[in-house]
């Protein structure tokens, strides 16, 4: 009798434990491109109010950094004296003018003067006049952009300068959201903003997610994020173009390579796979390394 009762109880303990977790999916769009989720969870209403979080908070990371959007709080920084941002907005700042400074402003998100030039090239399949080029330069360099870390103040010292979070504010918003779903108790999810992935703990009984870059990947708690002009690019004058700048030309890069990075998070991933298409394979596998991160390069197709 007493084997029965309590083999009845581990039963149910069993049961209880081993409650399987099912796979959830779910896209949405945000920052101009489609914004996928995938989740394990113990049933659709646990599943929802993951995705309702990670959504939300996406969408409230494009009203901060977004700069198509003239009221985002980005937008709003003017140059003058030193203004009070948002927790969210120093901390991306503040990784991209570390990566400014290590790559000596390959990546820099101050070029927005150049960025605003060069998309207006790409919309008129012209390319900009030297003296444009030369104007939209002058208002660009990470040096005019200042942070007080005390204060979490940004100072602009270059009249005219425009801030431009497009090379890592997707790859930062992605880890953000699989940080909400963490703190949801959802810590088994994948949150893919384009092309920047942000990975957490591994499906139930797994070893990681699959993940196909060059070769297939088994992957958990880490970033990896794409940069390429396979997407986006302009054809002038027989030459193609992509939408990373050379901050040296002011004009998008025409070496076609494709970068892959692997990196401990979103950001660095994102602002890391913009910044070694810049650089040359040689520079960019240096920085890599101090990042622990691992680099692919694909070669033009
Ligand atoms: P995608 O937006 O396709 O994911 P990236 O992450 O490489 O590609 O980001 C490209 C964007 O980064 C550009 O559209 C522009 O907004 C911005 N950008 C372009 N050149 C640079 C640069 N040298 N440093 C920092 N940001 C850049
Ligand atoms: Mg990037």
């Amino acid at each position: 009798m007493a084997w029965k009762k309590s083999s009845a109880g581990l039963l149910l303990a069993a049961s209880l434990c081993a409650a399987p977790l099912e796979r959830f999916e779910a896209v949405e769009p945000h920052m101009g491109t489609l914004v996928r989720v995938t989740l394990y969870a113990q049933d659709s209403g646990t599943a929802r109010k993951g995705f309702t979080a990670a959504f939300e908070r996406i969408r409230q990371l494009d009203e901060t950094l977004s700069d198509y959007n003239p009221s985002s709080e980005l937008m709003r920084l003017r140059s003058g004296p030193p203004a009070q941002v948002s927790e969210d907005l120093f901390r991306v700042l503040s990784a991209a003018q570390d990566l400014a400074r290590e790559t000596q402003g390959a990546f820099d998100v101050t070029l927005g003067a150049a960025i605003r030039l060069w998309r207006e090239a790409r919309r008129s399949n012209r390319l900009p006049s030297e003296a444009e080029r030369r104007l939209a330069l002058q208002h660009c360099g990470y040096h005019y952009l200042k942070l007080d870390a005390r204060r979490r103040t940004v100072r602009i010292l270059q009249p005219g300068l425009q801030l431009d979070l497009g090379g890592i504010a997707k790859g930062f918003a992605a880890g953000e959201a699989l940080s909400a779903l963490r703190a949801l108790g959802l810590p088994r999810a994948l949150v893919a903003v384009s092309g920047d992935l942000a990975i957490g703990d591994p499906p139930p009984g797994k070893a990681g997610w699959s993940v196909q870059v060059d070769q297939p990947l088994v992957l958990h708690n880490c970033a990896v994020s794409t940069s390429g002009d396979t997407e986006q690019f302009v054809e002038i004058g027989g030459r193609r173009y992509s939408h990373i700048i050379d901050p040296k030309t002011g004009l998008g890069l025409t070496s076609r390579t494709g970068v892959t990075v692997l990196a401990r998070d979103g950001a660095t991933a994102d602002s890391l796979a913009t910044a070694l298409s810049v650089l040359t394979p040689s520079e960019g596998r240096r920085i890599a390394r101090r990042h622990h991160a691992r680099v692919w390069y694909t070669p033009p197709q």
